[in-house]
């Protein structure tokens, strides 16, 4: 009975499988499109414009007692800008601080109080799958805890602040079936303070973190040189989750699937399909050298995280007291942005979050089955809520992305007349609608 099964699964899968088959193209969603359309370039200046008028969001600026200056006049104009948002949202988005003392530490003057902004638009699958937007509020100068000079922080990270209040402003009005979280937060430039924080306050609640999408430094496409870059994003996954060992890894086959990187790709996937002016540069590293950022307190805390960041960065813009000095100004400022690249971007934001919250769960327990040496392979999974059939993916195990797809129906085992040993697969849920999962890499089994 078994093998006659495994046969028809056989048979079919051979029946579906042409020569050059290549990854599906992404089925382009009306209402995903409409939101993706509603993020603007004047929007997206409002907000920026507003940020700079507080001078500085240096972390130690806490105690200014100024409502026109400082990070916490700063973070209550945020605060009050995402309960405006919240208000179109039929009472499902609330807004909330996420607020910590952070002790001092070899870099840091003193104690301080960490303040975030959190605003969460609930979803209604009742697993609570959730989906992360975030971006850094506070800035610097010259001197990371200097408090009193200005730090406009146009770029760095206004542009990243600028797209999560867009995002959350085009979305809320809209139903998901995943929640959705977009966040600001306070002490990233001393230290991921306010990420780590709140990475870990979900991950100790249990919140099913599904995604996290980074943004810092995303507003500017032009080079140190001159030239310009205006449909180019790179897009970092880390290799390695906390708490895995390469010789793990290396019997899983995953030296280039981590969870992060298979987000990677599907978040290059959908946001070029809804974008298609932009390309996804996928780097397959963490971040870059000598700086980090927030999507790493998420991956510390085990969840899929990527950031978005702009392709060339300029030095003297950022981190730096605005001066003039031979002649170079320096420092980051607005007249530096490209609102219509800003624009592009958060687009691809908000098309990757809506295709995450909108699409099915991934499925799950997802294996390849390695008890026999055999010329084949043979996958299976768990169903799950909303799935209407299941798609496979592989790739040559030196590809970056994934090259062919199969959708295999409504089933939870397959069989492809496809050597596992000569490449990566993975398994997705497709809903009636047309939404993809991510994909799933499956772990191999000796059962
Ligand atoms: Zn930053």
């Amino acid at each position: 009975m078994r093998i006659h099964r495994l046969f028809v699964l056989f048979a079919l899968a051979a029946m579906l499988l042409p020569t050059g088959s290549s990854a599906a193209s992404n089925p382009i969603d009306p209402q995903i499109a409409s939101m993706v359309s509603a993020v603007n370039a004047p929007s997206l200046r409002h907000w920026d414009s507003g940020l700079l008028v507080f001078g500085t969001r240096n972390l130690f600026s806490e105690q200014l007692n100024n409502p026109r200056r400082g990070v916490f006049a700063a973070r209550d104009w945020i605060k009050s800008e995402f309960e405006k948002i919240a208000a179109t949202s039929g009472g499902r988005m609330t807004v909330a601080l996420d607020e910590y003392t952070q002790p001092k530490t070899d870099n840091t003057p003193r104690d301080v109080l960490v303040s975030s902004v959190v605003a969460t638009l609930k979803g209604d699958d009742p697993s609570g799958r959730t989906y992360v937007m975030t971006s850094h509020y506070d800035s610097r100068n010259s001197d990371g805890n200097d408090a009193t000079k200005d730090a406009p922080g146009a770029d760095d990270n206004g542009s990243g602040v600028s797209a999560v209040l867009e995002a959350a402003r085009v979305m809320a009005p809209h139903h998901f079936h995943g929640t959705l979280i977009f966040a600001t937060y306070d002490g990233e430039e001393q230290g991921l303070f306010g990420s780590a924080h709140h990475a870990k306050v979900l991950h100790d609640a249990g919140v099913p973190v599904l995604a996290n999408l980074n943004n810092d430094i995303m507003g500017s496409s032009t080079a140190h040189d001159g030239t310009s870059d205006p449909y180019e994003v790179r897009l970092f996954s880390e290799a390695i989750p906390p708490g895995e060992t390469p010789k793990h890894i290396n019997a899983l086959g995953a030296e280039n699937d981590s969870p992060s990187r298979d987000l990677a790709r599907f978040v290059k996937s959908i946001s070029e399909a809804y974008v298609p002016s932009m390309h996804a540069r996928l780097i397959f590293r963490s971040d870059r050298f000598l700086r980090g950022g927030d999507q790493q307190s998420f991956a510390a805390q085990g969840f899929e995280a990527v950031r978005f960041v702009e392709p060339h960065e300029v030095y003297r813009h950022q981190h730096q007291d605005v001066r003039i000095e031979n002649g170079i100004q320096y420092g980051d400022l607005q007249r530096y942005m490209d609102f219509d690249y800003l624009t592009r971007v958060t687009r691809m934001n908000v098309a990757s979050l809506a295709a995450l919250a909108l699409g099915p769960a991934q499925p799950q327990k997802v294996e390849m089955l390695t008890k026999v040496l055999a010329y084949d392979t043979t996958l299976r999974w768990t169903a799950v809520p909303g799935a209407r059939s299941y798609e496979v993916l592989w790739r040559a195990t030196a590809a970056p992305l994934w090259e062919h797809s199969r959708n295999v129906g409504n089933v939870t085992q397959v069989m492809l007349p496809v050597s596992k040993d000569d490449f990566v697969f993975a398994v997705n849920a497709v809903d009636a609608q047309g939404h993809h999962s991510p994909a799933v890499f499956p772990v191999p089994v000796k059962e």
